[in-house]
């Protein structure tokens, strides 16, 4: 039965409907400082106060010298979460303020970025499209390490036949309209639906601190979730009464929380959601005859997901068939090949090296 496939996605996946790469991430992380309308603007003083204060950015043009999000995303943790201050301005309540306004424009833009990607039609845009258009819940099961919801997206705009579900213990949810409250939905067992680990969380998710309950909301409300991800009291100090009404667990009443996972995420991987997330993955990656790697580049960032990768490849008793589609400069030696060649071995591993073309998804699809 040489046809169950695990796709294993990174942000070059997503690269392909319009999303930022870590390269222009910044630069369009940055660019909510020159916005007249949105929410996103309401959050870039303090943003920009804190990136001053603690790695001495203080340009308004060069963006290269912007510190690297894994680090400000480190510091902050670290600290916070050992309940200690970051520098005389920058007290635990305070860094995980900055937190959450840190998350709360990162959703915004992934979920603005998708959209206008929408727009405009691009042949990269086409070519994920083709693919997505292939998949099958029977032989195909992906594991992201994205926070956006390209995937998710795609398959609401081809119309997929079939559902899609992160893990048993992620609820699907709607926002009822009339009520503007958040309702579980119904699941329907006996259709088979496209299993999507993502290792990292996802922007569609809220997490109950009481019950520890978690769920997913489409992709359409994914800016509400922008607001969500903020306090109560924050929320109401930036936008007043234009606020969203706060979402609530539907079993306990308390407001819902969104949570990620950063680069220091030991301790966040603890919650169930993303426990469950992990052991899905886990599974699919056991049983797959191929494990495709979709512009994933193996950051050492992602050390625990490398362990797992490695530890489930030595475990078998036949290594999975090995595919790599990414995009790569025909001049130069490619990081991303080099980096699957360090930790897989030479030849040991299949490279479409000019992204999703038809001949990579005709070879990544075929039974
Ligand atoms: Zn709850």
């Amino acid at each position: 039965m040489a046809d169950r496939t695990v796709f294993i996605v990174g942000a070059g996946f997503s690269a392909n409907a319009g999303l930022p790469l870590q390269s222009g991430f910044t630069k369009l992380f940055l660019k909510a400082e020159s916005f007249t309308a949105g929410r996103s603007r309401y959050l870039m003083p303090l943003l920009r106060s804190f990136v001053k204060e603690t790695f001495g950015f203080k340009s308004k043009t060069d963006v290269s010298s912007y510190p690297e999000l894994e680090d400000v995303f480190t510091m902050l943790d670290l600290s916070a979460n050992s309940g200690h201050h970051l520098g005389v301005k920058f007290a635990p309540a305070e860094l995980r303020k900055v937190r959450r306004m840190l998350l709360s424009r990162t959703i915004h833009m992934l979920n603005t970025s998708y959209l206008d990607g929408k727009k405009k039609s691009q042949r990269e845009r086409e070519q994920l499209l083709n693919f997505i258009a292939k998949l099958s819940p029977e032989r195909h099961k992906f594991v992201s390490l994205n926070w956006d919801v390209v995937l998710e997206g795609c398959l609401g705009e081809l119309q997929a036949a079939f559902p899609f579900h992160y893990s048993p213990e992620i609820r699907p949810a709607t926002i009822d309209e009339d009520e503007d409250e958040l309702k579980t939905s119904r699941i329907n067992k006996k259709a088979k639906s496209l299993l999507i680990a993502k290792m990292h969380g996802s922007i569609n998710w809220l997490y109950c601190d009481c019950c520890r309950r978690a769920y997913s909301v489409p992709v359409e409300n994914v800016s509400r979730l922008g607001v969500q991800v903020l306090k109560r009291d924050e929320a109401a100090e930036l936008y007043g009464k234009k606020a969203p009404r706060r979402l609530e667990c539907p079993f306990c009443g308390v407001d819902l929380g969104v949570r990620l996972a950063t680069f220091s995420y030991q301790k966040a991987l603890r919650a169930p959601m993303f426990e469950s997330s992990w052991l899905e993955a886990e599974k699919a990656l056991r049983y797959a005859d191929r494990w495709v790697f979709i512009g994933y580049s193996l950051p050492g960032a992602d050390f625990e997901f490398k362990y797992l990768l490695k530890r489930i490849q030595l475990a078998r008793a036949e290594s999975p068939e090995i595919y790599v589609v990414t995009k790569a400069d025909k001049d130069r030696v490619s990081p991303t090949i080099a980096s699957y060649t360090k930790f897989f071995g030479r030849g040991n591993f299949t490279v479409f090296g000019e992204g999703l073309t038809l001949d990579a998804i005709d070879a990544i699809t075929r039974r």
